[in-house]
């Protein structure tokens, strides 16, 4: 919005009065003691004067906004119930994870936001080297993906499906930076019993210094969902620290230092 009425700014529509004002102008501009500027007929000096403004409005604006808000991105981006994302929204740097050396259930290319995948990397080869094994069954999901996975489990447990998977346009899938886990012993499934393994105690512990965040822990039911050991998100280092700190829960925390999605 800010941006359209920017442009509206350095580009005014003609009316009478501009019409005068660009007249007037040309007939000082052929009087310029400068012969040296450009034609008074191919750049006038209003245009120029509008044109740098703009430009530092724009620039201003850009600095203001971080280019991940643009994009909906934003690291802290509250996405519940009450919070949706656009039907459409993709993020525009998704990755391959079996690409960036992240294993996934049976190899299938699933992708995230490029900097969760390289994050993500790490992390699972830190559990690899402590040997736990953790494999990925879901990562990034679309508004139509959401909507099948919300429809079959709602065809399968009525009204309860929405304590299991969220609507579409509320997932934290949409997003590109949550991943649910699984392992040898939920049979590769995403299931409950993947909490009482030894790799989800491991990324209870570990999963923060990556960046990742429990987000729908035990016994906090503000979010409306039930406790998923394998639901992790992405939301940097430092802010899963601060996180930590906090002794909220991830949801706690994006109400009070999250944003809406803008996009
Ligand atoms: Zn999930």
């Amino acid at each position: 919005m800010i941006l359209v009425g920017l442009i509206v700014l350095g580009f005014p529509s003609v009316g009478p009065g501009e019409r005068t004002l660009a007249s007037s102008v040309r007939l000082s501009a052929e009087r310029s003691p400068h012969p040296s500027e450009p034609e008074a007929g191919t750049v006038p000096v209003w245009a120029r004067k509008n044109e740098a403004q703009r430009h530092t409005m724009l620039e201003s604006v850009r600095q203001e906004a971080p280019q991940e808000r643009d994009t909906c991105g934003y690291r802290l981006v509250l996405v519940d119930r009450p919070h949706a994302l656009p039907r459409g929204y993709v993020p525009n740097d998704l990755v391959s994870l079996p690409a960036a050396g992240v294993p996934t259930v049976s190899g299938r290319n699933l992708v995230l936001r490029r900097e969760a995948a390289e994050h993500l990397k790490d992390l699972t080869a830190a559990a690899t080297a402590d040997g736990e094994e953790l494999v990925v069954a879901s990562a990034f999901r679309s508004y139509l993906h959401q909507s099948y996975t919300y429809e079959r489990l709602k065809s399968i447990y009525g009204p309860e499906a929405d304590t299991m998977s969220a609507s579409p346009g509320h997932s934290q899938h949409q997003l590109g930076t949550a991943v649910d886990f699984t392992n040898w012993v939920a049979a590769y499934q995403v299931q409950p019993i993947f909490g009482h393994t030894s790799a989800a105690w491991w990324l209870r512990d570990h999963a923060p210094r990556y960046g990742f965040v429990l987000s729908y822990p035990p016994g906090r039911d503000e979010t409306g969902y039930r406790f998923e050991p394998w639901h992790y998100r992405y939301i940097g280092v430092e802010n899963a620290e601060r996180l930590q700190e906090s002794g909220l829960s991830l949801q706690e925390f994006l109400v009070r230092e999250g944003v809406s999605p803008h996009c």
